[in-house]
């Protein structure tokens, strides 16, 4: 009898070090019901040909998190589960060869510590100790991370896989998956041993990814978005002296990043491992005379050395010893990028019970943290981290093929390039544009992408630097400065309006729908006529989403969310709405503009039949010039002030009317201003799964006491008894230069005691503002605290809980 499962809790599909995490992680949660499908031998992907550094540094939060969790894993992997394998932990330094670049490591290194990571800052000299075959005269200084350093790829890989089967679990080689199809509520996963019905799928299948998304496209899903690169390695014969040094010091020298120059330079047995981002990068298989194959186990592109030669140079300067040996080999393989580099971990867009785990650019030194995020999205359906970074819904539909390829191109070519605040990446841009886009364009605007739709983030008037290279600066001050001040106190003074296309909308209708938001929010709804923010929480009360409310009927709702929400919140209530409510999303056929400010009155009452005198958070339908409208009373910029929504056509007319009246155009910057004054949260930012609604400040908009039973409610009344370990607050901070990004840490007394979620400049109040989380015991008025930036502890002070800018809401209200 055959031995192959014809039933599983989840099929993996792909075998590769992502996928084996993923079942390996599964497996430790005690789902050992679950199949692995690999179509060759395990790593016959990428896998098998990485270079296996794994670093633990990143920009970014999240990945730190994954990155930090994979050391921890590796270090003692091979002995739990009786597989020894080569791993190095040999330390990396990063050269800097700018004041800029210090800063980027000064902001990784603080990120770093606090997730317990002992990251060293580095002088030249510091280097030089480090790592003594190094030409120095050019660099500004670096960094040391100890808990860098590199594995056996396969190793990995096979490790994970003996501990999944070990624990129960099922690999299947040289099992390509076929295809699947949805029976009742499972799954078949098609093979040519047999089917396997399953609950859960995970595509795990790294470059072929797409094509796997495929099959899930009769079932709600999307092309997936990704492209392929093709990326190399060159090994160099062995150098004598980097073997007599190795014998004398004992270990391999650390992994050596010249970001700058967009390499890494590993020690490799005797010899060195050179390993370039090109900005001369080639896009694999993108065109149509050259598709990816059917099949491409264990092989590789042919050597490409002209496109690297500027680094294969640049690196013989750095480390003059390189230029002693010759090439022993070449490795060219394809790696998977998505538009921002980051991988694809969760929920399948559109699919029940689907997950992803693929399009790893970094899928070695991600690899464990991704299973154990993968498993826990599966196993519990939301993740310890918030992983929104990673997660496939971050993306909507204005990811064609054009967009995936010119932004995997782009974020290859600048793999290790600093992410300055006020940067924009110009690939794949005008993706979804408004009505008003070239009358934005005429008024100076400079453009940012939000899901894809273009939005002014400033006004520049003439003369002002609008260049890429003026916003290569983590300083606040840059040619933006002026601009976004000026507009803030036109919405201050007068009256701004800013164009906001994408606002994701919903519409909620039909007998129950009321009933339904009850108990699927935390708080309460609004009256008939009114609108007021609403709340939905996970198992463990932590924020989900954040929407306003408006309440069209008794049993009719709209709902408004961030653009970037659109698919997650979607996904959310589809989720569980019942089928006799209609639902349906409407983002793509009304636009909207803020119209704020105290003479935003006046001038809406020149071109409209609006009521202008119904209070802050009503709603109505009106007419502005002669187009149809739905007014909203409400202001994110904290003013008196309106939202205009209205069809997508009519919106230059209404526009340009505006302006004929003495409107200021204001861009996005002045409005992240304008909201930290008054201590709005931003979604992802301030809004986000790693805090629960009373951490998040949210108090008044949980209704315990309400008899419907919403998602969280248990773990936030139990939170209500036990107190919160954490608050939110909001800082005064005394930065002169630069405001706080995320995940700044805030100290006192020389103890870490929170992070920011946000900052940035308050043009009203004339402060530097960050908004953030500290010990609930230091979340009172006037406590004093430190925020760290970039390096440097600024005095903060922590503010009253209430806005800093109009507390008691007198100018919206006016
Ligand atoms: C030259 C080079 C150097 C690299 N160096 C590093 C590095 O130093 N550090 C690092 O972190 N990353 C590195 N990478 C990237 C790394 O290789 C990938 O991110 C990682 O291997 C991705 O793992 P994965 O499991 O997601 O995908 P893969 O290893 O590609 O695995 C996917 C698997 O799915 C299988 N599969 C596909 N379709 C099906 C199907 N229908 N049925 C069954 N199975 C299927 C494939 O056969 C494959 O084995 C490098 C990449 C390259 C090209």
């Amino acid at each position: 009898m055959s031995n192959f499962p014809s039933t599983a809790r989840v099929v993996i599909i792909g075998g590769g070090a992502v996928g084996a995490s993923a079942l390996y992680h599964l497996a430790k949660a005690g789902w050992t019901d679950c199949v692995l499908l690999e179509k060759n031998e395990l790593t016959a992907g990428s896998t098998w040909h990485a270079a296996g550094n794994v670093p633990t540094f990143s920009a970014s939060w999240s990945i730190m998190n994954m990155q930090r969790y994979s050391t921890e894993l590796y270090r003692d992997l091979g002995k739990e589960v009786d597989y020894p394998m080569n791993y190095h932990v040999t330390g990396s330094i990063r050269l800097a060869h700018s004041m800029e670049r210090m800063w980027e490591f000064e902001r990784a290194a603080g990120m770093g510590r606090y997730q317990g990571m002992a990251i060293d800052m580095c002088s030249v000299n510091d280097l030089k100790n480090h790592y003594p075959f190094l030409e120095i005269h050019d660099l500004a200084g670096g960094l040391y991370d100890p808990n860098d350093g590199d594995i056996d790829p396969a190793q990995l890989t096979q490790a994970l896989a003996k501990g999944a089967r070990d624990l129960g679990a099922n690999i299947q080689r040289f099992t390509p998956a076929k295809g699947v199809y949805r029976r009742k509520d499972e799954w078949v996963v098609q093979t040519e041993k047999g089917d396997i019905t399953c609950e859960f799928v995970v595509n795990a299948a790294g470059y072929y990814a797409q094509r796997v998304a495929e099959w899930f496209k009769p079932y709600g899903g999307r092309t997936l978005p990704m492209m392929v690169m093709s990326h190399q390695y060159l090994l160099s014969e062995e150098i004598p002296e980097i073997e007599s040094w190795s014998k004398s010091a004992g270990h391999k020298l650390p992994l050596l990043r010249d970001v700058d120059s967009s390499y890494y330079l590993r020690q490799e047995k005797y010899g060195l491992n050179l390993g370039p981002y090109e900005n001369t990068c080639k896009a694999a298989w993108i065109l149509e005379d050259d598709p990816m194959p059917e099949d491409f186990s264990f092989q590789l592109y042919p050597d490409d050395l002209d496109r690297i030669e500027w680094h294969i140079e640049d690196a013989m300067s750095r480390v003059p010893l390189l230029g002693k040996a010759g090439i022993s080999k070449v490795i060219n393989g394809p790696i998977p990028y998505a538009p921002d580099g980051n991988p694809l971990i969760g929920p399948m867009p559109g699919v029940p019970n689907a997950f992803e785990a693929c399009v790893f650019t970094f899928g070695i030194a991600q690899g464990g943290g991704a299973g154990k995020v993968l498993a826990e999205w599966i196993i519990e359906g939301q993740t310890e981290w918030d992983m929104w970074s990673c997660d496939p819904r971050r993306y909507t539909d204005y990811t064609d093929q054009d967009y995936c390829n010119q932004k995997g191109m782009e974020v290859y070519g600048n793999e290790y390039a600093m992410h300055f605040p006020y940067h924009e990446w110009p690939a794949g841009r005008d993706k979804k544009i408004s009505a008003l886009h070239s009358k934005i364009l005429e008024l100076g605007g400079v453009m940012g992408a939000y899901n894809g739709w273009e939005r002014a983030n400033w006004f520049a008037k003439a003369g002002d630097d609008t260049s890429l290279e003026s916003t290569h600066t983590w300083s606040r001050n840059g040619p933006w400065e002026q601009r976004i001040r000026e507009e803030c106190e036109a919405v201050r003074d007068a009256c701004g309006v800013l164009n906001l296309p994408g606002f994701s909308r919903f519409t909620l209708k039909g007998d129950g729908a009321s009933d339904f938001l009850r108990g699927f929010c935390t708080g309460a709804l609004p009256k008939i006529g009114r609108m007021n923010l609403i709340y939905v929480a996970d198992k463990r009360g932590r924020i989900l989403t954040e929407m306003s409310c408006i309440r069209l009927a008794e049993e009719s709702f709209m709902l408004i969310t961030a653009a970037t929400a659109q698919w997650h919140d979607k996904e959310l209530i589809e989720a569980s709405v019942p089928d006799n409510i209609h639902f349906e999303d409407v983002t793509t056929l009304q636009d909207t503009l803020i119209v704020t400010g105290p003479q935003s009155r006046e001038i809406l009452s020149k071109i409209s039949n609006a009521d202008l005198s119904l209070a802050w958070l009503t709603h109505q339908q009106a007419e502005v010039v002669d187009k149809s409208v739905y007014l909203l009373r409400v202001s994110f910029a904290g003013e008196l002030g309106w939202e205009i929504h209205a069809s997508n056509n009519d919106m230059p007319k209404i526009y340009q009317s505006l302006l004929d009246q003495g409107a200021t155009p204001f861009g996005m910057y002045a409005l992240n201003s304008l909201r930290l004054e008054k201590g709005y949260r931003a979604w992802k930012g301030d809004l986000s799964t790693d805090y629960s609604m009373f951490e998040g400040g949210l108090d008044r908009f949980v209704k315990l006491d309400k008899p419907q039973d919403f998602v969280g409610k248990s773990a936030l009344l139990n939170e209500r008894q036990q107190g919160s370990g954490k608050r939110f607050v909001t800082l005064i901070v005394d930065a002169p230069e630069a405001d706080a990004p995320y995940m700044s840490t805030i100290w006192k007394d020389d103890q870490i005691v929170g992070e920011t979620t946000s900052g940035g400049w308050g043009y009203r109040v004339n402060a530097s503002i960050a908004l953030g989380m500290v010990k609930s015991e230091l979340a009172f008025e006037n406590c004093p605290v430190q925020v760290e930036i970039y390096g440097k502890k600024y005095d903060a002070v922590v503010q009253k809980d209430e806005p800093i800018w109009d507390p008691r809401n007198e100018r919206l209200r006016a």
